[in-house]
């Protein structure tokens, strides 16, 4: 992509104030894809010009191999830096282009996988941000919607999905299938798709949809467990929204397609593309469950938001993603099994949101984005979690129901077009009556946490480096601690202005619990003696979201040195003895594991592990948590007793039996031939990944060496959930002499990174980030970060993990 030019901002606007797409023709050639790496693509795109005589250009980083205008051949010498000059331009104009790809092996806009256990080759596209100009010719940009209308010519095995059904599938006279798909209606140019392969494929009919699910052959019997909650989900999805947005989604058919190698899931229309990670490949705990609830319903959401009314230009992009998390969760919660999610949001990943908005790195919500390049960088915690946050605080600020009656009017007036932040604030400022300017301006152009403390019966709320705070509708919650737990005895409304709110209200209580209910996004503090009974008791309060909001207090001090991490420890296990609730099981665990393993003291480590694992063992008595418990004993067991349960659940269960030969290996009984033993039993495609983390977790350099290697230089590892998981099995604190100089070359290898495909470089930064470092680590990580022109997602990843390292550096001691 280094050739390529990035859009700017001026250069979009320019575009879009002379030009009209009236509509994209691509004919997609993948025959070559069979056996070779290209691609091919005749893009004729017919579009008008206010100016006739002016000149513009179009994007195509690919081969070029001829082009037209209005009939006449395109002089290709001036192609340059990805774009096409278009001169003297004619009222209406065609542009036919023919360009062939052959990148199609770094996840850039196009991947090409052969799947390693039966040679089965897939192809999937994403081209958000702007990617589709690597696969075909087009005006990559998101306010210049056009219906697109494909032609794909695939190998005769393989089935093609696209944004809707085929209109029909012939034979083709040159070898191969034609696939020719009706118009779609006018969709901005990274929300196309089209994905081929020998996929097996489920359809189900639900409510008058059609609703499909494709994998690739070697996952088929994971997709048909997971079959039945998927199409629950997206029946319950599609049902909610429609009704609660005011339009139905206007398309019989609604396709989701899991795919190899890809780093989350993208909201094309109608045919959402998922990470095949997400099909598990051994029974998925609860948690795992309502993930893959969340995303579906996030991507889902976006068919609204984002796709039929699209932002301008990439600086609401915030707006996007945020809106579509907020609409995920609000949906889980009202219309799916998953009616607790708040509180797994709060307990999970909320917490990623305040870690990256304490740090360096963190940006207002709303920023500038002036050219393409920079939206990436955005595509982070506060634009998904603090700006789902602050989206779910505006609600409660103006009241979900005229929130709701705001979005409505925003879809009503802007179907099938674009708008802006301003466009969606007077909709919702218009249903409520409230004049919302002054919150957008501190709630999205500021950065950083606010602080609300409970001091003397009064509010103190404090801004992040001396500046305003912002309005907080909150409640408090008031509790009486009983024998039989503390009883919430009121809950208090409050609206804080400016430094201090009197709460005059408030009864008297055994514990005032600052955000209960957690409205908004903001550290909270409470009273002292609150204080001393949220950490004793904090399992005694009466719901999962009460107790993720006291657990969450404690960490947010415990990251900022107010409190030990063995306190900590011992509140959260404390919790997790009598806690029931499905949804915050696992992230309480996940959280005692990391504070025992990342944020202790390294000569504690082994002892803080097994306090975890006995809490684990006795949870896994119970069968709701039984799976999850398991993974955390897994993880943290030493003693023969923990390994004999673990033996006798991994006999049945391949996915816990990898996690205890990690374990084994961490603590120095590496087994090559239980390994290969697994691995042949193991009948998931992607087993060898595991079988590298049982490497990876080896306190020995020649392992480490092989994994890097692996990582980094063949980039073979599939991106999200298996390298996260690699990831955790490389970087353990316990072996920090033997991992620094691995922080180093980190440092070294994501600067090669730089400018590759998103998904990839974001994937691989974020996820093999060291938890082990030193001083002087950290001062070359900063200037790494720091230096002119270093990629964006460079930058922000290093410098806010930095700023955490920093912190677990000083609770280590
Ligand atoms: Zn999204």
């Amino acid at each position: 992509m280094s050739d390529a030019a990035s859009l700017t901002q001026s250069e979009a606007a320019e575009r879009a104030s002379l030009i009209d797409v009236q509509r994209y023709d691509i004919d997609v050639d993948m025959r070559g894809l069979l056996e070779g790496d290209t691609l091919e693509s005749v893009s004729t795109i017919t579009f008008t010009c206010r100016e006739p005589g002016a000149e513009t250009f179009l994007d195509c980083v690919a081969d070029v191999r001829w082009a037209t205008l209005n009939d006449r051949p395109l002089d290709l010498d001036g192609v340059a830096d990805g774009r096409i000059p278009l001169r003297d331009l004619a009222a209406d104009n065609v542009v036919v282009v023919s360009s062939a790809q052959s990148d199609t092996a770094s996840s850039s806009g196009i991947l090409r996988t052969v799947d390693p256990s039966d040679k089965l080759v897939y192809v999937w596209t994403s081209f958000e941000p702007d990617a589709a100009r690597r696969v075909w010719a087009c005006f990559d940009q998101p306010d210049l919607k056009a219906p697109h209308g494909f032609t794909v010519f695939a190998p005769d095995s393989w089935l093609v999905t696209s944004n809707s059904a085929p209109d029909s599938v012939a034979d083709d006279a040159e070898g191969g299938r034609r696939w020719e798909f009706p118009d779609t209606p006018p969709l901005s140019t990274y929300v196309v798709v089209v994905n081929a392969g020998p996929f097996h494929e489920i359809r189900e009919e639900r409510d008058g949809y059609s609703l499909g699910l494709y994998c690739r052959q070697s996952l088929r019997s994971n997709l048909e467990r997971d079959a039945a909650h998927l199409f629950e989900l997206t029946a319950q999805g599609l049902a909610f929204f429609g009704e609660q947005f005011g339009q139905p989604f206007p398309q019989e058919r609604y396709d989701q397609v899991f795919v190899p190698n890809m780093g989350g899931a993208m909201e094309n229309w109608g045919c959402v593309t998922w990470t095949d990670s997400v099909l598990h490949r051994s029974t998925p705990t609860h948690g795992q469950r309502e993930d893959v609830a969340n995303v579906l319903l996030h991507e889902m959401a976006h068919m609204w938001f984002g796709d039929l009314v699209t932002m301008r230009w990439w600086d609401d992009l915030w707006l996007n993603e945020a809106f579509a998390s907020w609409a995920s969760t609000w949906a889980e919660v009202n219309a799916t099994e998953y009616t607790d999610a708040e509180a797994t949001f709060l307990a999970g990943l909320k917490l990623e949101g305040y870690r990256v908005d304490m740090g360096p790195a963190t940006h207002p919500i709303r920023g500038e984005v002036p050219d393409v390049a920079q939206a990436m960088a955005n595509f982070d915690a506060v634009t998904y979690v603090k700006g789902q946050s602050t989206l779910r605080q505006l609600a409660a600020y103006v009241g979900e129901e005229a929130f709701v009656e705001g979005l409505r009017s925003y879809f009503r007036k802007h179907a099938w077009s674009n708008a802006r932040l301003d466009d969606l604030v007077s909709a919702v400022s218009e249903a409520s009556g409230r004049d919302l300017s002054g919150w957008t301006t501190g709630w999205l152009d500021e950065s950083g946490t606010d602080t609300l403390a409970l001091v003397d019966g009064q509010l103190v709320s404090t801004g992040p480096d001396g500046q305003e705070p912002r309005p907080h509708r909150i409640d408090i919650g008031s509790f009486s601690a009983r024998e039989t737990g503390l009883v919430r005895e009121a809950t208090t409304p409050v609206e804080t202005t400016g430094l201090r709110t009197p709460v005059p209200d408030l009864p008297a209580a055994d514990l005032h619990l600052v955000n209960d209910g957690d409205l908004t996004f903001a550290a909270v503090r409470t009273d002292e003696a609150s204080l001393q009974t949220l950490l004793e008791r904090a399992g005694d309060l009466p719901d999962p979201l009460s107790r993720a909001l006291g657990v969450a207090t404690a960490w947010d001090m415990l990251v900022k040195g107010e409190l030990a991490a063995d306190d900590l420890l011992t509140c959260v296990l404390d919790v997790l003895a009598s806690e029931r609730s499905p949804a915050v099981v696992e992230p309480f665990l996940g959280l005692a594991h990391r504070t025992a393993d990342q944020w202790t003291p390294v000569s504690h480590i082994p002892r803080q592990l097994s306090r975890i694992a006995d809490t684990a063992a006795a949870l896994a008595e119970h069968p709701d948590h039984r799976a999850a418990a398991l993974r955390t004993l897994a993880a943290t067991a030493s003693e023969q007793e923990h390994f004999d349960l673990l033996e006798e659940a991994g006999a049945r269960d391949t996915d816990l039996a990898w996690r205890v030969l990690a374990r084994r290996s961490a603590l120095g009984s590496y087994d090559a031939e239980a390994v290969e033993a697994l691995e042949e039993r193991d009948p998931d495609p992607d087993a060898w990944v595991r079988a590298l983390g049982v490497t990876a977790a080896r306190a020995d350099q020649a392992a480490k060496d092989e994994v890097w290697a692996q990582v980094f230089d063949k980039r073979s590892v599939p991106a999200g959930a298996p390298l996260r998981e690699l990831s955790r099995c490389f970087w353990r604190p316990v072996q920090h002499d033997l991992l620094l100089p691995y922080a180093e070359s980190y440092l070294d290898e994501v600067v090669r990174l730089a400018g590759g495909g998103m998904l990839a470089v974001m994937s691989l930064t974020r996820m093999m980030w060291p938890t082990v470092g030193d001083a002087a680590f950290l001062e070359r990580a900063r200037r790494v970060a720091t230096e002119p022109g270093q990629d964006p997602t460079v930058r922000t990843t290093v410098l806010s993990g930095a700023d955490t390292l920093e912190r677990m550096l000083r609770a280590r001691g």
